[in-house]
């Protein structure tokens, strides 16, 4: 098969021809057809993520369609269309997987990261970690669900459902999808771009959003709680200033820039301020089950696998409006 693998943090990946990847008892064997570049992509290939297998093929926002099975999988079929996210495997047996925060694993597996991921034609995975994939939706639609869906949704989720008006920080992929879902539930959105990114907040305007301004723009009103999705840690006292007392902030990404020192005056009035690690199953079922019901459509951009370093770089320089998604 054709891949493109990650030899060195900060070095672009390399296009290579391996052998097609066995799966094992319990795997499944995954023709790829669309794999999503996520931000995460690019702190594995920038080196900011440490605990990179080596060489690795990232990619965790993976569709595809079943190609073999290992021993013992008995909940899909040859042909079936699932969807292959960042959590690859957990331990089962750790405190925090018996209490079903099965996302805090300490032994976790996560695809394009410990676990060769989708930026291939093809590859493998723990069948207990894939989901069905239904709906007319393109694969190239659906592959951004798998990553920037389920994260942002679990990052609505820890805002709280009596959050009406809610903050988002950094319009791309993952708000582009939250945005949705909060306007399905009825909250206001109210996004904060790149000061002088126009086409990102005309972007979080088509979306559904209430107001959109750069991110040194105060709010309009004072916020219920506030998503941050872009790595930059002088978003959190902005958006800790914009939420009222009792407000959640939540932290969406995996890596971040330093915070700079602030005020406790505005963390209190029992503001929450707290990171979102992950996903767990549950997470998946319940966000993949909700997705049709909003329903979710994504904006998305394609690029030939063998592009993927001009996607990432697109990804880097905020060139993309929605989510780049690499096609084998
Ligand atoms: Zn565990
Ligand atoms: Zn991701």
């Amino acid at each position: 098969m054709k891949a493109m693998i990650l030899e060195r943090p900060g070095t672009p990946l390399k296009a290579v021809e391996m052998p097609d990847p066995v799966p094992g008892p319990g795997q499944v064997q995954v023709a790829v057809t669309a794999c999503g570049v996520c931000r995460t992509d690019l702190h594995v290939v920038d080196g900011d993520l440490t605990e990179t297998k080596l060489p690795i093929i990232p990619g965790h926002e993976i569709v595809g369609s079943v190609s073999a099975l290992g021993d013992g999988v008995e909940d899909f079929a040859l042909g079936d269309r699932i969807g292959i996210p960042w959590l690859g495997h957990t331990c089962g047996c750790c405190s925090y997987c018996r209490s079903g925060a099965e996302n805090l694993c300490d032994e976790p597996g996560f695809t394009g990261y410990q676990i060769d991921g989708g930026y291939a034609e093809m590859t493998v995975a723990d069948a207990d970690f894939c989901f069905p994939l239904q709906g007319d939706h393109s694969d190239a639609e659906l592959a951004p669900l798998l990553c920037a869906g389920l994260i942002g949704y679990r990052s609505l989720v820890m805002a709280g459902a009596e959050a009406r008006r809610l903050g988002i920080y950094g319009f791309g992929a993952a708000a582009h999808i939250v945005a949705q879902v909060a306007r399905y539930q009825q909250r206001e959105i109210y996004a904060f771009t790149s000061p002088g990114d126009d086409a990102a907040r005309q972007f979080a305007l088509d979306m559904g959003a209430a107001w959109a301004g750069g991110s040194d723009q105060e709010a309009p009103v004072e916020l219920d709680a506030a998503i941050i999705f872009a790595p930059v840690g002088p978003l959190v006292p902005a958006a800790l200033r914009a939420v009222r007392k009792g407000g959640i902030v939540v932290c969406g990404g995996i890596h971040m820039s330093d915070i700079p020192s602030f005020p406790y005056n505005i963390l209190w009035g029992e503001r929450v301020l707290r990171s979102v690690a992950n996903l767990t199953r549950q997470d998946a079922i319940d966000f993949l089950a909700l997705a049709p019901q909003v329903p979710v459509t994504t904006q998305v951009e394609t690029f030939p696998l063998q592009q993927a370093n001009a996607a990432l770089r697109a990804l880097r320089n905020g060139e993309l409006t929605g989510a780049a998604v690499l096609i084998p």
